[in-house]
């Protein structure tokens, strides 16, 4: 597909409302994970100078920016909701070759993402202060929203048009200019995000990308005086980095990280709603979802007909590529992610019992892509890496428990506090889930995928540092609040008397 954004398969950067091709010598190829011999992207490695000049465009185009009332900026994003839906199925298709998601998965980010430029482009004539009583007679307090500058969006490959759309709406209505990095991974799919909203009329320097990898690009929007904030979502690993050199910048940083989801099922639940609920979140998207369900954490008086039914219907998925509509289930996005969930399998094999999956795909389709089998382990000890670890693959490991209280504990024994979801028609029991369940969602008879555009997202414990995404409290990471005193006794202030 050949548009100003890509030029057929050449990735090119967007620096103050241009498609420049980048002066990089580094170009790497993204190719079809489901079928290798596709090359989908050929992807620059953008150097820092070409960062810094993403930099330069945006904080050049901050001071105008600013100026737009909050309201035309939101119908800016109300323009662009609407690119982006009837855009969707080339979207959808792109994303699918690029990161190997179904096609049914695809179409249903780009919905979400229209969703949330729908809700944004309202926060244009929401972005509120608050009018408090003064300690003083005659003096009028207030207190107001202002935008901070450039933010850096740094984005990972597993929702490459939600998370970007998710960043750039709330920082720009707020009246920021951004730079975004993709991954290298989805940068195709990233640029035609980036091209809606130029299309929807964003001017240039409101939104740029520079695509490249995180240590130069990402780390020259990390290193640069001019970039006010980051809002990263990915790994720990680069994540706890990006927070620690944020902090010695004084930047202001978010991260949203890693998931080890827990699907607590009790005796009195509907067990088929909880295998339809684990099936979709443990296998869906190839288990590569922040919040997909990795532990399922079950009393022991249900656990065997719950496997016998979760067993048989997964048995039915089919593995392939995402673009055949029978398929069930995509590849692994790379070959470390394919080698990451083999040695995860390997090592349940000798800790767990293996109830389905565990063997290498070979053969056909599967020798052109990187195909992992649906892979179900029971009996795991809670406090085996196969149930404390972030695999991000098909492996979905169970867990049995005698009672409420020690699956309570189970699904807390983890470092992460993304998503969780409870099956049971208790009511008791629902509400003390909700109470003391360390997550920062939490679902009840419902997957621990899936969230609606207007309510927050992130997590507790190591999954999240720094403030909420989406919802209507996304705007506060992207604002700094400054509070206002207004006296009009026409006198000198007196010390209180009271
Ligand atoms: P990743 O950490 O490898 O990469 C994420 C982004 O950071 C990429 O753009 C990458 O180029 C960049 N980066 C890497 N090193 C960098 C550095 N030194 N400085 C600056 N930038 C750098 O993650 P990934 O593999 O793309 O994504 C998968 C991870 O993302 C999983 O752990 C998943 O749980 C997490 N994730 C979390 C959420 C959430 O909201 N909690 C949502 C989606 C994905």
């Amino acid at each position: 597909m050949a548009t100003p954004a890509t030029q057929g398969r050449i990735c090119r950067n967007f620096i103050h409302g241009e498609w420049v091709a980048s002066r990089t010598t580094r170009w790497v190829e993204r190719r079809n994970p489901a079928d290798l011999e596709e090359v989908v992207s050929v992807v620059p490695l953008s150097t820092a100078a070409e960062a810094r000049d993403a930099v330069e465009a945006a904080r050049a185009a901050f001071p105008a920016w600013r100026a737009v009332p909050a309201p035309a900026r939101g119908r800016m994003l109300a323009r662009a909701a609407l690119l982006m839906e009837q855009r969707k199925e080339d979207l959808a298709r792109l994303m699918t070759r690029e990161e190997g998601k179904t096609l049914k998965d695809a179409q249903g980010e780009v919905i979400k993402s229209v969703r949330i430029l729908e809700f944004m482009a309202g926060e244009g004539t929401r972005l509120s202060g608050e009018t408090l009583p003064s300690d003083l007679p005659n003096n009028f307090v207030y207190t107001l929203r202002q935008p901070m500058g450039v933010v850096g969006a740094i984005t990972p490959w597993n929702f490459p048009v939600s998370i970007p759309v998710w960043k750039i709406a709330p920082a720009i209505v707020a009246g920021n200019t951004v730079v975004l990095k993709p991954s290298t991974y989805t940068a195709q799919t990233a640029a035609l995000v980036v091209e809606i909203f130029q299309d929807a009329g964003v001017p240039a320097g409101v939104v740029n990308m520079v695509i490249g990898s995180g240590k130069e690009a990402g780390g020259a929007l990390l290193e640069h005086p001019d970039v006010q904030a980051i809002s990263f979502t990915g790994s720990n690993e680069v994540g706890a980095r990006i927070y620690g050199s944020g902090a010695e910048r004084s930047k202001k940083c978010q991260c949203e990280m890693g998931g080890k989801n827990p699907l607590v099922v009790l005796g009195d639940a509907n067990i088929e709603l909880a295998v339809e609920a684990a099936l979709y979140g443990a296998f869906a998207s190839t288990g590569q979802r922040c919040t997909a369900t990795s532990r399922v954490v079950i009393e022991e008086d249900v656990a065997d007909r719950f496997l016998e039914s979760i067993v048989s219907r997964a048995r039915a998925w089919k593995v392939g590529n995402g673009l055949d509509p029978d398929v069930d289930m995509g590849p692994a996005v790379n070959e470390q992610q394919l080698e990451t969930d083999y040695r995860y399998i390997e090592m349940g094999k000798k800790e767990a019992r293996l109830l389905l999956g565990g063997e290498r795909l070979t053969g056909g389709t599967y020798d052109r892509g990187y195909f992992v089998p649906i892979t179900i382990f029971d009996d795991v000890a809670p406090d085996s890496a196969l149930a404390q670890d972030e695999i991000f693959g098909p492996v979905l490991s169970v867990v049995r428990v005698r009672d409420f209280e020690e699956a309570l504990g189970v699904a807390n024994s983890v470092r992460y506090g993304l998503s969780s979801a409870l099956y049971t028609n208790d009511g008791a029991k629902m509400f003390a889930f909700i109470e003391r369940i360390e997550t920062g969602i939490t679902h009840i008879n419902s997957p621990t995928v899936g969230g609606e555009a207007h309510l927050p997202f992130g997590g507790m414990k190591a999954t999240g540092i720094g403030l909420r995404e989406m919802g209507h409290v996304a705007v506060d990471f992207f604002t700094e609040v400054k509070s206002v005193y207004i006296d009009f006794t026409g006198g000198k202030r007196e010390s209180r008397t009271y």
